[in-house]
């Protein structure tokens, strides 16, 4: 099929590739002209395990090019994807200007049937807005599809090409048809589409994302009870995961839910219910309890150094959101960061992939380390924000040598306790005793 992707951020660029991988013809389409510029020069701009092999293989044949221009984009696109930005506006509710913006471009170029999708996560009626829009600007007959994403930055490839379902929201079968043939290489092994109508569709993801990000500050919460009452939080993650009704994953505490989606997502579905005249009340208690999370970390640096921190240095280890990532959207690290500045402190930091993208929203504010190492170099603590496998195992005779202190704050439940009692740190964890 003849495919057109508008936005070529992490969904647009993974979705784009992805479906030229099956054999699609791809145009990606961005107003950023020196992002364009550098897929057409082969580089990938953002940092994601696995997409570069595809990337270079279909460019290669042909199969994916780039551009800035939406009318030599979609003109023959028999289906047209929206991967466009939906960020909270004033109010905290989703921007819709971006996707209606866009919807008003393609209106004026169309001269025969296409399919809009929307990949991004918008509100409920959002695809009734966009059909709006068409029927205000043309003739051309098109249907408007909700086909939300819900891929993981850090293993977007390996959702895309095998995910866990397919959500299609669209009454249109010719539409429903389409879809379901580009998908179909998708769910070979028997992985569900469940087609629906748009709204459910649009509600599906945001329920998914609030869900999440509620699992998350739930356990936040369990591990901030554990460490009053003297439990640890790794056993209590164990003792409830195993029940097939709870699930193991997504149990970890730490330092609050950050990304370019959970905080935004949960925020736009409460803004939503609001204006629909509903109080989603544990919406509002998972964003209050997430912002006290984000502090969680420097609290206990500043209890520890009894107040006051100027002058002193700290390391932190972490930048991403997330591991296996270069986002660094609402990322915890940059409200640590923060914190440790305004109260006088110096922090150096490495990351493994989001150096540059800190380096540009910093600048010298604070120090940058060419390796763990490195950050470590006299800093009074350290201080771990993102589970990067290269900080699990670290060489702790080299971080003895480089550290003024063996004092270790860490967000994310690296160390075993036991390890880092036989080793003479101090360290302080989420859920767990503090040991020394
Ligand atoms: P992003 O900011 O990384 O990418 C958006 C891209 O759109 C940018 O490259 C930007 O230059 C481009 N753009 C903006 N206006 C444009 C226009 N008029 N024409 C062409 N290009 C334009 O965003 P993202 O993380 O890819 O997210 C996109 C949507 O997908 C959001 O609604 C988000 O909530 C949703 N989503 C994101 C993820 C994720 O993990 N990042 C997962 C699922 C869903």
């Amino acid at each position: 099929m003849k495919i057109a992707v508008i936005g070529t951020g992490y969904v647009g660029l993974v979705t784009g590739t992805c479906l030229a991988e099956t054999g699609n013809n791809v145009i990606c389409v961005d107003i950023v002209e020196e992002k364009v510029n550098k897929m057409k020069a082969g580089q990938i701009p953002i940092y994601e395990p696995g997409l570069d092999v595809l990337f270079h293989r279909n460019i290669a044949q042909g199969r994916l090019s780039f551009t800035t221009n939406l009318a030599e984009g979609i003109k023959d696109a028999q289906i047209i994807f929206m991967a466009l930005p939906t960020p909270p506006g004033g109010d905290g509710a989703a921007d819709l200007s971006y996707i209606l913006g866009a919807a008003k471009d393609i209106s004026k170029l169309i001269t025969e049937y296409k399919v809009i999708v929307n990949k991004s996560t918008v509100p409920v009626g959002t695809a009734d807005k966009v059909a709006a829009v068409f029927k205000e600007h043309t003739n051309v007959e098109v249907d408007v599809v909700s086909n939300p994403e819900f891929l993981r930055e850090g293993v977007a490839v390996e959702d895309f090409m095998k995910p866990d379902r397919v959500v299609i929201g669209t009454r249109s079968e010719k539409a429903q048809k389409l879809m379901g043939e580009l998908y179909a290489p998708y769910v070979r092994q028997g992985n569900p589409i469940y087609y629906m109508d748009e709204r459910s569709s649009e509600l599906t993801k945001y329920a998914a994302n609030s869900f999440l990000a509620t699992k998350i500050t739930f356990m936040n919460e369990v591990a901030n009870l554990c460490e009053i009452v003297g439990a640890d939080v790794d056993m209590v993650r164990k003792g409830i995961g195993s029940d097939d009704r709870i699930g193991k994953r997504f149990l970890f505490p730490g330092i609050g839910y950050g990304g370019s989606c959970f905080p935004k997502d949960v925020q736009a579905l409460e803004k939503a219910a609001v204006e629909h005249k509903y109080d989603f009340k544990i919406l509002k208690a998972v964003m209050d309890v997430n912002e006290k999370q984000k502090t969680i970390l420097t609290d206990k640096v500043l209890q520890y150094f009894k107040g006051d921190v100027k002058g002193k240095k700290f390391a932190l280890w972490g930048l991403a959101f997330k591991p296996e990532t270069d986002d660094i959207r609402e990322a915890p690290a940059l409200y640590i960061i923060n914190d440790l500045l305004a109260a006088g402190a110096e922090v150096t930091v490495f990351d493994p992939e989001a150096m540059a993208n800190v380096k540009a929203l910093l600048g010298d504010k604070i120090n940058y380390a060419n390796d763990q190492y490195e950050a470590l170099e006299g800093a009074d603590a350290l201080l771990i924000a993102t589970e990067w496998s290269v900080f699990r195992n670290p060489d702790f005779d080299k971080m003895e040598e480089v550290l003024k202190n063996k004092v270790v704050f860490d967000g994310r439940n690296l160390f075993d306790l036991q390890k880092m009692i036989d080793l003479g740190y101090y360290y302080n964890s989420i859920g767990r005793k503090i040991v020394s």
